[in-house]
């Protein structure tokens, strides 16, 4: 059968890591409120990780690669690294003074903390 995904490519593509703790959930809602500001597109980083050939070629199709990770276990940034892609963009939830914990409760400040540190570094490349 034909490895087909079923997002779009497009310009600049934001992969977060998974969700199983307050960074993660972080980073992900962070990664959801640039799609929907239409700042970037969030993409499948599973598809990367499981090297979907059609999700692989979309990406090498993008014009910027932006990358979430909750923490310095870095999930996001290595999976992206083992399918020989580099994040233009980067960033650690952690890096931003937001403390880890293994629950899944967070606040929407920090989700707009992480959302707009990116927004803003990538108006800045997009100027450059
Ligand atoms: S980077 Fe951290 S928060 Fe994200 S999936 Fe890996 S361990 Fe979990």
């Amino acid at each position: 059968m034909e490895e087909k995904c079923m997002c779009e490519p497009d310009e600049i593509l934001i992969f977060t890591c998974s969700i199983s703790s307050n960074v993660g959930q972080i980073g992900n809602l962070a990664g959801l409120k640039l799609t929907r500001e239409k700042v970037g597109k969030m993409f499948c980083l599973a598809g990367i990780g499981g090297h979907v050939s059609g999700m692989i070629e979309s990406t090498k199709a993008g014009k910027m690669i932006v990358g979430i990770d909750g923490c310095p276990v870095a999930c996001a940034k290595k999976i992206l690294d083992h399918a020989g892609f580099k994040a233009d963009e980067y960033v650690q939830v952690t890096e931003m003074g937001i403390e880890k914990n293994h629950g899944f409760d967070y606040l929407q400040s920090d989700v707009d903390k992480v959302a707009a540190h990116l927004k803003s570094r990538i108006s800045q490349r997009r100027a450059a």
